[in-house]
């Protein structure tokens, strides 16, 4: 097959190629100008369009099996799909039992291969309550240290099986999935160096946090709680005290950190100044927590902003902004976790569910409002959408950029088009987005995982009338990638 004619957004190129791609079982086989097709190959025209890379979106809830009342896989990767995404990386805490064994790991494999539309990896994860036996005995994070013969824990388990990170917190609001100590997660951090993958940590302050909510709650007394009071329980200093907390838990080991949604750039700066990785999301960049009350010009958010961390101050935006495009943050992420709207609106700042839906929102919004809107050159949209996420996990060989003997995970886009967002056009379980009515310029015509199409936005019935976006593969399309997939 030869996709024709579009222009080409090759990793570290300055501007977009005109280019021919040949595609031959799943990957890329020919890139060239001008490419003839051979007796009987298929051949798609992309005049007018761009072609990315596939997204990655390294941060996804997708709650199965477990809490499957918010998403499941199947609609979780048809909204990665919808957005372009062709791989995303599904967390450990939200699944039930939470995959901090090999045996859970096995069970959620079992389930949601059957149903995944894009490619997907999974994270393990560290609870407080499995800290023991996730190390082991004998493994870098006993008293005897990093010489002891290790191999024995459900890190070194779940690492065999192909993981390729590791989640922890150290504030959480889940029983099911608990904070670690520090001195549990300089242990854990030593024992994921030795088998050779990056901790991925919440980076909250419980003891910051704890204290800040008491004493806004007490300040408040009876009167109704306020989303400020929300958002100032758990401000920038929440994140910079934890972030500096951990890079000196991993010191010597920083280059096995990772810091998930970051929103403070204190923080992120933190971060830079080492060899440990982080990433932003979206609602970070384009929101503020002046956004859940608005103002002039700009809606009242209320619940649908609703994250865990919470987004910080407007002018944080700016300058995670600025660090992404310099490098600094690493990439971005979606952190997509929805709920229904049961549990999202409560009418209540402190119990309203903290997540939104944002894999199809994620690549969207980045190109429109990072990219078109000149806020970060196209070499660092590729980094920051797909290629730094797929060197960061393990997933390079053959992810992350449109290159010979890569996958063929590639997105069409109609630059002269513009895309609205409305959460009740989400393919997600959840349809309660803070980005809803947002226009972003450029709009998705196609997602193909591996040289096939999943999503397509021009899709018609037999009856040549256009049917409106749609996920066009079957259930089970997506397969798992193993850390190191080549
Ligand atoms: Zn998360």
């Amino acid at each position: 097959m030869i996709v024709r004619n579009g222009m080409v957004a090759f990793l570290g190129h300055d501007d977009f190629d005109r280019a021919d791609l040949r595609i031959e079982d799943g990957r890329f086989t020919g890139i060239a100008q001008g490419l003839e097709p051979a007796p009987g190959e298929e051949v798609v025209d992309a005049s007018g369009l761009l072609v990315f890379p596939g997204a990655i979106d390294p941060h996804v809830h997708f709650d199965e099996p477990g809490f499957t009342h918010r998403e499941d896989f199947l609609h979780g990767t048809s909204e990665a799909a919808k957005g372009g995404v062709t791989t995303v990386i599904d967390m450990p805490c939200t699944s039930l039992p939470p995959v901090t064994t090999a045996a859970a790991f096995d069970n959620k494999l079992g389930i949601v291969e059957k149903s995944a539309v894009v490619d997907y990896a999974f994270f393990g994860g560290v609870s407080g309550h499995t800290v023991e036996a996730s190390l082991g005995p004998g493994g870098a994070g006993d008293a005897g240290g990093p010489a002891g013969p290790g191999g024995r824990g459900e890190m070194a388990a779940l690492a065999e099986r192909g993981v390729v990170g590791f989640k922890c917190y150290f504030i959480s609001g889940m029983e099911t999935f608990t904070r670690v100590t520090h001195d549990d997660f300089a242990r854990i951090v030593r024992e994921a160096a030795r088998v050779g993958r990056p901790v991925l940590l919440h980076a909250e302050d419980l003891d910051y946090v704890t204290a800040a909510t008491a004493r806004i709650k007490a300040a408040r007394g009876n009167g109704a709680p306020q989303w400020m009071d929300y958002a100032l329980s758990r401000d920038e200093a929440a994140e910079t005290v934890a972030v500096a907390s951990a890079l000196a838990l991993a010191a010597g080991s920083e280059a096995s950190l990772h810091i998930v949604h970051v929103g403070t750039a204190a923080a992120a700066r933190l971060v830079a100044a080492t060899d440990a990785t982080c990433e932003t999301c979206a609602h970070y960049l384009a929101f503020g927590r002046e956004d859940f009350d608005g103002g002039p010009g700009r809606p009242a958010r209320g619940a649908s902003l609703k994250t865990m961390p919470v987004v910080k101050s407007r002018g944080e935006a700016d300058r995670l902004w600025e660090l992404l495009a310099m490098g600094d943050i690493d990439f971005t992420t979606s952190d997509h976790a929805p709920a229904q709207a049961g549990e999202k609106e409560t009418g209540n700042p402190w119990t309203a569910y903290g997540g939104i839906p944002g894999t199809g929102t994620m690549f969207p919004y980045l190109l429109s409002e990072g990219y078109f809107a000149g806020r970060l050159s196209l070499p660092r949209l590729l980094e920051a959408s797909s290629s730094a996420a797929a060197r960061r996990y393990g997933l390079s060989a053959r992810k992350g950029s449109i290159e010979v003997g890569k996958d063929a995970d590639f997105v069409l886009v109609d630059p002269s088009a513009t895309t609205t967002l409305r959460g009740e056009g989400l393919f997600s379980k959840g349809k309660i987005t803070p980005f809803e009515g947002m226009v972003f310029k450029g709009r998705i015509a196609a997602t193909w995982l591996r040289g096939h199409p999943v999503y397509d936005a021009r899709s018609r019935d037999a009856a040549g009338r256009p049917t409106g976006g749609r996920i066009v593969a079957a259930p089970g399309t997506g397969k798992f990638l193993r850390w190191g997939y080549r």
